[in-house]
Parts: C-alpha cells; structure tokens; sequence
C-alpha cells in the first residue's frame, strides 16, 4: 500500500557529511586525559516512529538542543556504547569485535523501547566516521580514539510512554593506555549495603539509569582508600563485577586440585562484557592445554577468602574496554583483608599479563585475527 509508507531501515549510504570550518590540533598523546577532549565530528542519526531512521549526517561537533521536557531528562531514555577505534603499525585503523557492541546497543535500546537499527549498516558509519577523524586516531600502540554511540528518546512530552522519536549519535575521544607506565594492581572494597543489579533487572544493559546511582557507593569505597567497588549480591554474596569491569579470578580448584578461571555467568546480573567474551575465548584456546579450567558460574566471596586463605589463590582481574585487564592486589570484605595472590613486587600475575598482551596484539593487528576488523 504506497499510502502507508513502511518506516525506512537505516542506510549507510545515505550519509551526508558537513566538515568544520574551524579544524582542532589533536592534543599531543601525552597530555590525553579520559573523555575531556572530543574530535571534530559527531554522527548523528534521527528516528521516528512513521518514518523510520532518517538519513545519517556527519556535522561538526556541537551542543544538542532539546526540549526541556524531552523524555530523556525525565525518564532515562538513553543507552550507550564504550568501544575503541585503533590504528596498526601499517597505519590502517582498525576495530575490535564491533558486531558484539552493536547486538549489546539493540539489546539495551529494545529494553527501554527505543528503536533498534542494522547493526552492519551502523558499523558502515562507524567506519566513515573513523576515516575522516583519522588525525585524531593516536599512531602509538595503547593509545586509541574512544567511540560513545548513545541512543536518547527525543519525544516531548512528559507523559510515561515509548519515545515516538529518537537519536543515535557518535563522539569520540582520543585516549591514552589506561596504565601509561605499566599495571598498577588495584584493592577493592566488596561491597555489600549497595546492590548493582539484581534477577530480572536491567544489570546487563548498558543504559545510564545503572551507572549513576554507582557513584556513591564508589565514592564510599575511594574515602576508605580502594579504587573500586566489587559488587556482591544476595545473602551467599556472590561476585558479580567490579567497577564497570566483569571479574576473573585464577583458583586452584578445592575439589578438583586443578586450575580454574572462573568469572560469573550472564545470568542477567552483569554486563556481557566484550572483553569478558574475548578474555573466555582465548583461554579456552590457549590456557585449556596448559591444564586449566574455564568456568562461567556463581561463586561467592567467601570461596575466593576460602582460596586467598588456603594458598590456592592465583590471581583476580577486572575486564573491559578501558583498560583491557585489570589486576588485582587485595579486597577487603567484611573486616578481613582477602590477598589476591600477587607477590608484592608485582603489578599482575601472568594471566592478566598474557591476556593483555594476545588481546592488544590482536587489537592492533600485530596477529591477525577474526576479532580485528580493518576499516
Ligand atoms: N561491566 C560494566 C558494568 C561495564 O560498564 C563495562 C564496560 N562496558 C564492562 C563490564 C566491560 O565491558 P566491555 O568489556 O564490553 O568493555
């Protein structure tokens, strides 16, 4: 029926690029500090419900004007992406496993009923974006430009109800490692009186509404002295994540005697971490012949004191985007002090030093591998 125009797919073709007037000098990569500077684009895309994603537009970065009762800044309708953009030593750039952000985008847009969009056909822009901001993609390895794809509701209106209109948009930041002179072994504070996520919630999108209200309990921790929060749920204190991180500790097995890398299952609870998935994936090519054993299941903080206290404890790490791995020295839980395993002269046990190593050798196209997609 050509009278009911069917709302239109999202087309990279239809891209239209507008360039500054008014080019940055990209900040010398010392002197990068996380999120504060920003290239000179953004890529935007708008929705509506009768028509559909509209066509794509490059523009210099700029503010957003809004509505004061736009949904966004009433109801929390907005979700995100933390992904990097990497140039190899031939000077290709390259991204790492863009597919699995953009399912995890769908899937957290879905669940606050925003619209979804054609994961190929975003990453296609993606692509055009990082190829027009290229001189603010650093050349040095650990350095990369990081990608925010958001998704807001635009509708407004202060009624409670699906947005009729959204947009996706897409800055980036040039960054620097996380650890500029190399690991630095991090303690944590198991948290129990704050709860992250919990059975049937929204723990495992990547939607705002979850990271705000983790400040406080963040700040609670870094005034005791710990850098992060590991987060606990439910009265067997299960480990879940820690910071914005998923967590990996190295045991030797009660039961069995052996090796053991576990990490909580995606039960919901925790971010489906792409890292996470890539850390399983190479550990189960590469450590399983070795004698280890990889496990997604619950276990609780009392079975890592257990192992910090019977010797079997081999090492922990967090894993994510920012910093590839992160290795962990010691958590406080309940009054006690749990050692992860680290030698006191050392910054990382030789897991996380590995992983980091495969993973950013990967990244940066130094092995060739499925996960690396070269724009
Ligand atoms: N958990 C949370 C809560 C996060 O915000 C992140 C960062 N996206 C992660 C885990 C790690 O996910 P990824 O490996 O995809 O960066």
């Amino acid at each position: 029926d050509a009278a009911v125009a069917k709302p239109k797919a999202l087309d990279a073709t239809k891209l239209s690029i507008t360039k500054t007037t008014t080019p940055k000098t990209p900040l010398p990569s010392e002197e990068l500090v996380f999120g504060r500077t920003f290239t000179d684009h953004m890529l935007s895309v708008e929705w509506t419900a009768s028509e559909g994603w509209l066509d794509p537009q490059i523009n210099p970065y700029q503010n957003l004007s809004l509505d004061p009762a736009t949904c966004v800044f009433h109801y929390g309708f907005e979700c995100f992406e933390g992904m990097k953009a990497y140039k190899d030593k031939q000077g290709n750039i390259r991204l790492f496993r863009p597919e699995m952000n953009m399912t995890r985008l769908n899937k957290s847009s879905a669940r606050i009923a925003l619209p979804t969009f054609d994961s190929a056909a975003f990453i296609e822009l993606i692509a055009k974006f990082c190829k027009l901001e290229e001189r603010f993609i650093p050349s040095t390895k650990g350095y990369s430009l990081y990608l925010r794809p958001t998704m807001i509701g635009t509708q407004r209106t202060l009624g409670v109800g699906p947005p009729g209109s959204a947009l996706l948009f897409m800055i980036a930041s040039p960054v620097g490692p996380y650890y500029p002179t190399g690991f630095k072994a991090v303690s944590l504070e198991a948290t129990t009186y704050a709860v992250r996520a919990w059975p049937g919630g929204v723990g495992d999108k990547k939607i705002g509404a979850n990271y705000a209200p983790a400040i406080l309990p963040q700040l609670q921790a870094a005034s005791r002295g710990f850098h992060q929060n590991l987060w606990l749920f439910g009265e067997e204190e299960y480990v879940t994540e820690v910071g914005t991180m998923n967590l990996f500790a190295a045991i030797i097995n009660k039961e069995t005697g052996q090796k053991e890398l576990l990490t909580a299952p995606l039960d919901g609870t925790i971010l489906e971490g792409v890292t996470r998935d890539s850390v399983l994936g190479l550990a189960r090519e590469r450590l399983v012949p070795e004698g280890w054993h990889i496990t997604e299941r619950k276990f609780t903080m009392k079975e890592l004191a257990d192992a910090a206290e019977e010797g079997r404890m081999l090492e922990v790490f967090g894993s994510g985007t920012a910093a590839i791995v992160s290795p962990v020295r010691k958590i406080s839980w309940r009054g006690r002090m749990v050692e992860c395993g680290l030698p006191e002269d050392k910054e990382a046990g030789p897991v996380a030093q590995r992983m980091k190593d495969w993973i950013e050798g990967i990244m940066y196209g130094e092995e060739e591998h499925q996960w690396s997609h070269k724009i």
